[in-house]
């Protein structure tokens, strides 16, 4: 405890202290983030095999990954589609195919019928029965000695094997062991809950180098101590970056946006709506937030349709109010152009003057927009991801919006917050997203954020019934859109992505469009994808918008922000193919008006497991919360809330949803150890998060 750690810089010469890296392994090493024999010790397995016993043939079910030992009875190589080499195997208890694509003569020559083999790989079901694809093998005799412990598997990269790896870390380790000062305990002993007071460097040892006695669901289903004392301190280590950006970002001052409500309560009148309860308490976080001298950083989380957007004009209206500038970005094209005129609807009655920036629009009008922007002649500017870029110069920018920012990174919210800061002060930042996480899960994933819940749907929805239909029944579901057309309601036809490219998808959506029109004539079909233009798309959703378009076939660009109450059907083909949030995202379009809605998601039989669960779930609930949640369950916390930006994907041996339990703890404790221990906090930070924390600041 007693000498602080080298810095990062100096600790670069030490791998040189391990036999045989050179410059060459000291470059690949690089590329895994390892520049000194420290950070060896911190590359962790991504996961442990269980060596240690070899597994009769006859007990063998497809997907183990286990050890068989056998006697080869038969070799032959084939040429089918590729040459390849079958080798088949027995035990006694069973049989199993051993089958390569690539092989050297030698090896050939090696592989004969009576050879005795230890292999290890997944068994899979083949056409001959069970068999394994390049398994790892060796020839054995009866007295090898199968492995003791646990085998660990890391991360690597190409030309660095697995042997190589473990190779060097034991090395490590041995460094480690003759050296207990090339580390050091960071955390002081009161900071870890008592269930975890393990020392580091044991804990360190025990996920390396498994005793025999630890047992694979011991370490990977969580509950090993060793494990849960580093994982406890890589959460922690990442919601300490976290809360720096945040400190960071707050250093900067904002300016205060108290409004004069020359523009709020006219506008609040103007709608033909209340606000519920919960768009008036955030309402009032939000303006709380806007009336302080330190930017704000807020999230607004929302189910689909809780009404997100009019919580953005309020804050645009405060801003402008106190003579400032506003830009509102998404990350589509389509939602976007819902968000201009949305904004154009609402705030050019107002006064207000709208602009629109996108990557799309042609160089002139481009120009003209970025001027007018530099001279504070627009008020809100409404776009996409162009608005992040370089030439574009506010005269006073005072609050940025962003919208579905689970696609957006934080280097963006950076690169925005540079925007603001000609005069040394920062823009307010509001942000919204439409994929609600639990509360325990926000405190680390959303450490560097405040965050606002709007928790109710605004009155007189009508909750969407959904139903799950085979491919078969298709002619059903076209009667059943005919009907809904001829009651003078308006459907949706979504044909998601299924083929690798966008040009395909768009084609597929082109040839649904196309059979839609033959089979219902007299309907109005209208298509939009992706790889239409902007004006194109705009007059389609236009007039889709005003009723001339009674189906709209689309690609999933419809997924966020369209608004057309008067669709109260869905039909979603491929079903099976989209995950959770996007089938409730989609799903959200309708729904929006009284009228009875409901979602069809047409998928292709057989449906694998997760899949099931899915088109399940859909149909069990419409919350948000409730279909986030299970997803959590279903895929992770990396996939769900997208891995730039919560660098949960990075983790190394955490796990946010196994380790949830932590994360209270892991929040009580960050904010005492950066103010009373700062150092240990920076070299906490440095040694987990290293690299990926640089973009947040750290
Ligand atoms: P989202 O949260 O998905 O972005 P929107 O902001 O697009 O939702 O709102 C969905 C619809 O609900 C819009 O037509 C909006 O005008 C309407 N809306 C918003 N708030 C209310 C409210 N308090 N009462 C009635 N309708 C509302
Ligand atoms: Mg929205």
């Amino acid at each position: 405890m007693s000498q602080p750690e080298a810095k990062p810089d100096s600790a670069v010469s030490d791998l040189v202290r391990l036999k045989g890296v050179g410059p060459k392994l000291a470059e690949k090493l690089g590329k895994l983030g390892i520049h000194g024999v420290r950070d060896l010790l911190f590359h962790l397995p991504l996961r442990w095999e269980d060596r240690t016993r070899v597994v009769p043939m006859g007990s063998l079910r497809p997907g183990d990954r286990v050890v068989v030992e056998g006697r080869v009875q038969h070799v032959e190589t084939v040429y089918r589609r590729r040459r390849s080499l079958l080798v088949s195997i027995a035990d006694g208890s069973g049989s199993l195919l051993l089958r390569f694509f690539h092989f050297s003569r030698a090896q050939q020559e090696r592989l004969k019928r009576g050879v005795q083999l230890r292999c290890f790989g997944e068994a899979r079901r083949g056409r001959r029965g069970l068999e394994m694809v390049h398994p790892e093998y060796r020839e054995v005799s009866a007295d090898t000695p199968v492995e003791e412990a646990l085998t660990p598997v890391y991360p690597t990269t190409e030309g660095l094997n697995q042997n190589r790896l473990r190779a060097l870390i034991d090395q490590a380790l041995a460094l480690l062991d003759n050296d207990p000062a090339l580390l050091r305990d960071l955390l002081p002993e009161s900071m870890l809950p008592a269930n975890l007071r393990m020392d580091l460097r044991e804990a360190l040892r025990v996920i390396h180098r498994p005793p025999p006695s630890i047992s694979l669901q011991a370490l990977t289903e969580g509950e090993h101590p060793a494990r849960r004392r580093l994982a406890f301190e890589e959460l922690l280590a990442q919601r300490l970056s976290l809360r720096l950006a945040r400190a960071r970002f707050r250093q900067d001052p904002a300016r205060a946006l108290h409004g004069d409500d020359r523009l709020v309560p006219t506008f609040l009148e103007s709608l033909d709506f209340t606000l519920t309860p919960a768009q008036q308490r955030v309402q009032a976080e939000v303006f709380k937030d806007l009336s302080r001298e330190e930017p704000m950083l807020r999230l607004v989380q929302g189910d689909v349709g809780s009404g997100k957007t009019v919580i953005a004009v309020l804050a645009a209206l405060r801003a402008v109010e106190a003579g400032g500038q506003v830009a509102v970005m998404a990350p589509t094209e389509i939602l976007a152009e819902q968000h201009l005129q949305n904004f154009r609807e609402w705030l050019e009655p107002l006064g207000l003057r709208v602009g629109w920036l996108s990557g799309k629009q042609a160089a002139a009008e481009r120009r003209w927009t970025l001027k007018a922007v530099a001279h504070g002649e627009i008020d809100v500017v409404v776009g996409t991801h162009a608005l992040f870029q370089a030439q574009v110069r506010f005269r006073d920018l005072a609050l940025a919006v962003v919208d579905e920012q689970h696609r957006f990174g934080v280097h963006q919210r950076l690169a925005l917050r540079e925007k603001g800061e000609q005069d040394g002060r920062q823009p307010h930042q509001l942000i919204m997203t439409a994929t609600p996480i639990p509360r325990t899960l926000a405190m680390t994933a959303y450490a560097d954020l405040d965050v606002s819940v709007i928790d109710e749907l605004p009155p007189g929805r009508t909750p969407v019934k959904t139903v799950a239909l085979p491919e078969s029944r298709r002619a059903e579901v076209v009667a059943r859109v005919a009907d809904n057309c001829a009651e003078g309601r308006q459907v949706y036809w979504v044909c998601p992505l299924v083929e690798e490219s966008e040009l395909l998808q768009c084609q597929a959506a082109e040839d649904s469009a196309l059979a839609l029109r033959e089979a219902l004539p007299g309907i109005e079909v209208g298509l939009v994808h992706g790889r239409m233009k902007a004006v194109d798309k705009e007059s389609v959703m236009q007039r889709f918008k005003a009723g001339e378009i009674r189906l709209l076939v689309a690609t999933t660009v419809i997924e966020v922000g369209v608004n057309v109450p008067n669709a109260s059907l869905m039909i979603i083909e491929n079903a099976e193919r989209l995950g959770l949030s996007q089938l409730h995202q989609l799903r959200g379009r309708v729904g929006r008006g009284s009228a009875a809605s409901s979602c069809v998601l047409l998928y292709r039989p057989p449906l694998n497991e997760i899949a099931r669960a899915r088109l399940e779930i859909m149909r069990e609930t419409n919350d948000g919360f409730q279909v986030a949640h299970r997803d959590l369950d279903l895929r992770g916390p990396g996939e769900v809330l997208g891995t730039r930006q919560t660098g949960a994907a990075e983790l190394r041996i955490a796990d946010l949803m196994r380790d949830r339990d932590l994360l209270p703890e892991v929040a009580e404790v960050a904010d005492p150890l950066l103010r009373d221990h700062p150092e240990a906090a920076h070299a906490l930070m440095a040694r987990w998060v290293g690299e990926a924390g640089r973009y947040v600041g750290v």
